[in-house]
């Protein structure tokens, strides 16, 4: 069925009103007629009787069947009393051959209007409790949309929901992720470790820095030296297993989040990487190594800058033994892993 339109609704709307009103008029006419009949015909009764009366007690005094004494007064206003008593149209007449109708004609019009109003307003109510609950428009379906405005709004609350929604995630994405690399960033990082730490979710961290950066950026220039930590990223990111996350924590140094899984498990994971950054193809066309410092989550760990600082310290120590390595803290005790 087609979609009504909300003008032709108020159209019909007018219209029918327009009728009720026209039939209403004729039926108080044909009322008023009527009751103007009654009186018309009353009054002629009461013309003929008042006439027979007179002429009765005429007659009955000119016949000299009254005494005398007899006042014609009060016998003349009984005469008359009666007679409007017995002829005047009663109440019960006029109610129900014109007061009812003309009830009934506007009950059921209001009736009928309130109905299409509620029916017109019902689509208008529940899209706006769908905004007003927030609602990522799984409801809309069931929304009554029967005429077009209805419709219109509908779809224009459904787009404009959808444009939000991407708005949200294109401003949650700026906000985590490092616009250089597109992996999540330090602020993301704080995060996840924090939720881990305080839930005391069992976890490995590795920390890596890109060996004599510097350099890079000062022999090739600083976009040759952009493209090589987007490169790293992306190796990184393509290294990773499921669950694990890594996070560019801050100009040429990296995290990878390892939740439920162990020490070894970190330091496996790492050492493949290493081995496999010193042998990667480099926008500056030479090799670009690595170094990390990895260590777990352990129950007297309270924040996440604790484990950083631990993993920070096993960084510098991998930087000291020469770079291209990993340094391993497990039981307060520092290992050097390298080839
Ligand atoms: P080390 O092996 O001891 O880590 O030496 P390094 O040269 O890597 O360390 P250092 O801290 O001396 O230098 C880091 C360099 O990383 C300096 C800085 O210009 C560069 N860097 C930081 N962020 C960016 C970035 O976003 N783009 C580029 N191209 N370079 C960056
Ligand atoms: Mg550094
Ligand atoms: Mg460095």
């Amino acid at each position: 069925m087609g979609k009504f339109k909300l003008k032709l609704s108020f159209l019909i709307v007018s219209m029918t009103i327009m009728v009720v009103l026209a039939t209403a008029s004729v039926s108080i006419w044909s009322s008023y007629q009527n009751f103007n009949e009654i009186l018309v015909e009353n009054k002629q009764v009461m013309q003929d009787t008042y006439v027979k009366e007179v002429t009765a007690i005429t007659e009955g005094y000119l016949k000299g069947s009254m005494k005398e004494d007899d006042a014609l007064e009060p016998y003349m206003e009984q005469v008359v009393e009666t007679s409007l008593d017995e002829r005047v149209v009663p109440f019960s007449l006029f109610f129900t051959k014109t007061i009812v109708p003309i009830i009934l004609i506007i009950a059921v019009v209001l009736v009928l209007a309130i109905w299409l109003a509620l029916k017109i307003a019902r689509p208008l109510n529940e899209l706006s409790k769908m905004i007003e609950a927030g609602e990522d428009g799984q409801g809309k379906e069931n929304i009554a949309d029967w005429y077009h405005e209805a419709k219109l709004l509908k779809k224009n609350v459904q787009n404009m929901m959808i444009c939000a929604e991407s708005k949200i995630t294109d401003l949650t994405d700026q906000l985590n992720l490092d616009s250089l690399t597109g992996i999540p960033n330090r602020r993301r990082m704080d995060q996840t470790l924090h939720e881990l730490i305080i839930n005391k979710v069992p976890h490995a961290i590795i920390l890596i820095d890109l060996d004599d950066f510097k350099s890079i950026n000062d022999t090739y220039g600083h976009t040759v030296g952009d493209e090589v930590l987007k490169a790293f990223a992306n190796h990184m990111q393509n290294s990773m297993e499921e669950q694990s996350t890594c996070f560019r924590y801050g100009g040429e140094e990296f995290m990878i989040i390892l939740p439920l899984r162990s020490i070894d498990e970190a330091v496996e994971l790492a050492e493949n990487l290493r081995v496999k950054q010193a042998l990667q193809e480099t926008a500056c066309g030479r090799p670009v190594t690595m170094s990390a410092g990895i260590t777990a989550f352990t129950p007297n760990v309270q924040s996440p800058n604790q484990l950083i600082e631990i993993a920070d310290h096993a960084l510098y120590k991998a930087k000291q033994s020469g770079r291209n390595c990993l340094c391993v803290v497990r039981n307060m005790r520092q290992m050097i892993i390298k080839s």
